[in-house]
């Protein structure tokens, strides 16, 4: 019996555990032409050490990868970044392969109640997201900021959120919802803005990092698209 997992799988009914979700996206993406050994893999995902078992998932996997992420899981490295990361991609037989994982998180208690986690060594429940949670609270209100303090990474998080919707998310899961719509949004900009298809296929899986109290995080896909040579961006399975 653990409530956490009732209440992660009930909220979201599709996720997997991380070798699964990884062992999904490696079937799918061998009949497209991708190998472990020449696939460069992105990782968007957010600050808090929570979602580090994510990264150490693919780098175990694929060698290492390009952190893309901020507060949130939204990729937030500028054209720079993005720059950087894709002259980063090898080319095999004359075209890269990219496979950009871009996954917000959310934290389910030990009692299941959404958006917070237990973690190791305290005695009580902190936000998880925490900067998710924080937006939430302050959905609709003025937050002022202390001099000498900038929060520009949750600045970025809501103005990117808000194009998604102007409606208030209302709710721990509905927050994260819309936080991984505007990862999706947030990465395809940059990645159709600097034509990355004209010399590297590119598959990029978003979704959800949901953490388990006493169990192994699951990944709950919201999207995946798929653009090749031919510059159109298509569905992959989730
Ligand atoms: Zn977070």
């Amino acid at each position: 019996m653990n409530a956490s997992l009732d209440a992660a799988l009930a909220a979201f009914p599709g996720a997997v555990p991380i070798p699964e979700f990884l062992d999904n996206v490696s079937a799918e993406l061998a009949t497209r032409g991708f190998t472990l050994e020449h696939t460069f893999a992105m990782v968007s995902t957010c600050r808090d050490e929570l979602t580090v078992p994510l990264m150490r998932a693919v780098t175990e996997r694929l060698d290492l990868a390009f952190n893309l992420g901020a507060l949130g899981g939204v990729p937030s490295l500028g054209r720079t970044g993005w720059n950087a990361a894709l002259s980063h991609v090898p080319m095999h037989e004359g075209r890269g392969h990219v496979v950009v994982l871009g996954m917000t998180h959310i934290g389910f208690g030990p009692d299941g109640t959404p958006g917070e986690s237990l973690r190791r060594h305290q005695d009580h429940p902190t936000a998880t997201c925490g900067a998710l949670m924080s937006i939430l609270h302050s959905e609709g209100a003025g937050e002022p900021l202390p001099d000498a303090l900038d929060d520009n990474e949750k600045d970025r998080l809501r103005h990117l959120m808000k194009r998604v919707s102007h409606e208030r998310s209302g709710t721990p899961l509905g927050i994260t919802q819309r936080a991984a719509q505007a990862v999706t949004a947030e990465m395809w900009v940059d990645l159709d803005a600097l034509e990355a298809w004209r010399t590297m296929d590119v598959a990029a899986y978003c979704g959800v990092q949901v953490h388990v109290q006493d169990h192994e995080d699951l990944i709950a896909v919201t999207d995946a698209q798929f653009v090749g040579a031919d510059g159109v961006r298509t569905s992959l399975p989730t």
